[in-house]
């Protein structure tokens, strides 16, 4: 028959086990590097929305510069009908359509010119807008890549966690009810650690050496017997 104390060190190994694996999967070095991209991401994004609010500005200037050449030609065709229809004759009045085209003329000059240096404003802030967006895909990409990446680790690590679980429940049969809650309770107190092996008088859970008197103590009790360290408190394993 298997002896339950061996039994208990075996379950203690299924245990660490398990701790090491839960450990591992949420310290999973892709989960800081993907909270690094979604960091990065959201900095892009507040960048992306700035350049994009200064280029509508900038539509919205030459949409208005538009409308404004567009209502002064209007005018300019006007006063051209009036000054080639015939409907008007008097020299003064000739003279005055003239002067009006020669104005309107200027001002649509001058309202291109503005148009012009938006659009020079503007060309920077598209190739800035499109470097942002390839930057943008790009994270886009790594992220995705890192999310595939923590699926699959978490899968296998899941995978781990279960056969740890069965192997622990069949180890865990064999030590009696009692000994068990003993060693959960210890467990649960001493960082994890509920029974060690005492080997040359050491218990190997705390590494602390027994008194001359304890070890005697304990030399004469019977094989079966529960013992425990002196120091720590863990079941002891001979
Ligand atoms: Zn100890």
């Amino acid at each position: 028959m298997t002896d339950p104390m061996q039994q208990l060190l075996v379950v203690q190994g299924h245990d660490l086990r398990d701790t090491q694996l839960r450990t591992r999967r949420q310290g999973l070095p892709e989960r800081a590097e993907a909270d690094e991209v979604a960091a990065a991401q959201a900095a892009l994004a507040e960048r992306r929305a700035a350049v994009d609010a200064e280029r509508h500005r900038l539509e919205r200037e030459q949409a208005k510069l538009d409308d404004e050449v567009a209502s002064l030609r209007d005018k300019s065709a006007h006063a051209d009908k009036a000054l080639y229809g015939g409907a008007v004759t008097g020299a003064r009045e000739l003279q005055s359509l003239q002067e009006e085209i020669a104005s309107l003329a200027r001002r649509i000059s001058d309202l291109e010119d503005a148009e012009l240096e938006l659009m020079v404003e503007r060309d920077p802030l598209d190739a800035q807008a499109a470097a942002l967006a390839a930057e943008a895909a790009e994270l886009d990409r790594r992220a995705e890549e890192l999310a595939q990446r923590i699926t699959v680790a978490e899968a296998e690590i899941d995978a781990e966690l279960e056969s740890e679980a069965a192997a622990r429940t069949e180890a865990a049969a064999a030590v009696p009810d009692d000994l068990l809650a003993d060693y959960e309770a210890l467990r649960s107190q001493r960082a994890g650690i509920g029974v060690a092996r005492l080997e040359h008088g050491t218990c190997q859970g705390c590494h602390m050496k027994l008194s001359a008197v304890e070890l005697d103590r304990i030399k004469a009790l019977p094989p079966d017997a529960r013992i425990t360290c002196e120091d720590c408190g863990r079941l002891l394993v001979r």
